[in-house]
């Protein structure tokens, strides 16, 4: 690597590093902030020894990846205890599964930080940073979150299918193409589980899925063959997508 290309990826790993910081000390939502507290409760440090990260969770990832996964928001004894997004509670499980069977990355499981997890060509995050009472922020929430998902959007340069995990993800990302002039509306597009969507003018497809969340495992809405086919769909678009950038 030339000193000059050194420069560029210092400059970007210092301004992910930012972001990173930026995210993790925002206060905006108060309802957010107060319910973030009580995670840091001895009671709660009791029941589990490590503790609770209980900040807002930036996202995590390959710089470099074409593919982003945008979910809902912190899982309560998920992400909000482990500080990354997914990572240990029962979506994750199947998430990083299924990243790792369809070679995403070097791991099948995301347990807690630090535990070895490499990410190929993914992003993960998650369209509210803070965990929300009831995994339901409200309407100025989310509008309040979605500039974080922007800023890390614009150092995602590679990016060209997006998986957005539920509706909450999937309205999310039509309101940053909203933003962006991409589309009008956001009413016009249906949320449906494996459907694809692309926007002229916009090199990004969109696909959405249903939230991996346990009760929607548990209740058959979404199976192991649906997780699966999601998958093969993400691969196809990606690899079609390179066929398309040329040589
Ligand atoms: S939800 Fe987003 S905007 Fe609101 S406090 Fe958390 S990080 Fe900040």
């Amino acid at each position: 690597m030339g000193l000059k290309s050194r420069v560029v990826a210092c400059n970007q790993a210092g301004a992910e590093r930012l972001l990173f910081e930026q995210i993790a000390a925002c206060d905006s939502c108060e309802r957010l902030v107060d319910f973030r507290a009580t995670f840091e409760s001895p009671d709660t440090r009791q029941a589990h020894v490590d503790g609770y990260w209980a900040k807002p969770v930036p996202g995590f990832g390959d710089a470099s990846a074409r593919l982003l996964v945008i979910g809902l928001a912190p899982g309560a004894h998920g992400a909000n205890r482990t500080g990354r997004p997914f990572t240990g509670d029962y979506a994750g499980k199947v998430l990083y599964g299924a990243l790792y069977r369809h070679g995403f990355s070097n791991r099948s499981e995301s347990t807690r930080p630090n535990d070895g997890l490499k990410l190929k060509d993914v992003y993960i995050t998650n369209a509210v940073k803070c965990v929300p009472p009831a995994n339901r922020p409200n309407g100025s929430e989310k509008r309040a979150c979605l500039d974080w998902l922007r800023k890390e959007m614009t150092q995602l340069h590679r990016i060209r299918v997006v998986l957005a995990m539920g509706r909450d993800a999937f309205e999310a990302y039509l309101c940053l193409l909203k933003a962006n002039d991409v589309i009008e509306t956001a009413g016009r597009y249906r949320f449906a589980h494996g459907g694809t969507y692309r926007f002229d003018g916009e090199s990004r497809i969109l696909v959405a899925s249903y939230h991996f969340s346990r009760y929607n495992v548990y209740t058959g809405r979404l199976t192991e063959q649906m997780v699966e086919a999601l998958f093969l769909t993400v691969n196809r678009l990606l690899a079609d997508s390179g066929r398309n950038r040329g040589p």
